[in-house]
């Protein structure tokens, strides 16, 4: 199987909440993807409820792409720590992790409507928690967001 590069950073020496630039590709055209760990919660010590994570997804989803807007995509993480974030280009660390302060703040004064959430637009739209999400990311700003080094495991 392919080696996958989440795999290979050390979760017992990160420190939660944090941005962390988990790697870049490079397109057979010569363009930067850059990948983007958004971690809310420390590794194994807790996780997102689901549905606070899909609210979380929607918001971030858009609010990350007013601040930049290369965004890719935006998706959950399976382990329900934070979220992954694929942008095009390699937009410097700081820039990353203002823009990610910038999204939480206004998530964490998001009022209703939740955006993308009825039956047309989503895939699971009775599975959402706004005051969960909103709690987040507040605590997660209130806790003071760094930029992290990749610790790779050593084998
Ligand atoms: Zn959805």
């Amino acid at each position: 199987m392919a080696n996958v590069e989440s795999f290979d950073l050390d979760h017992t020496r990160v420190h939660a909440p944090y941005i962390r630039l988990a790697g870049v590709k490079t397109t057979p055209r010569g363009d930067h993807i850059s990948k983007y760990d958004l971690r809310l919660l420390q590794p194994n010590q807790g996780a997102i409820d689901p549905a606070a994570l899909h609210t979380l997804e929607h918001l971030l989803a858009g609010y990350l792409r007013d601040y930049l807007p290369t965004v890719v995509d935006v998706s959950p993480m399976g382990c329900r720590t934070g979220l992954y974030m694929a942008v095009i280009g390699e937009p410097d660390e700081q820039g990353v992790l203002g823009a990610f302060q910038a999204a939480l703040q206004d998530t964490a004064s998001h009022e209703w409507p939740i955006p993308g959430v009825s039956e047309l637009e989503c895939g699971n739209y009775r599975d959402h928690d706004l005051a969960q999400a909103r709690h987040l990311a507040r605590a997660a700003l209130e806790q003071g967001l760094k930029v992290q080094e990749t610790v790779l495991i050593q084998r």
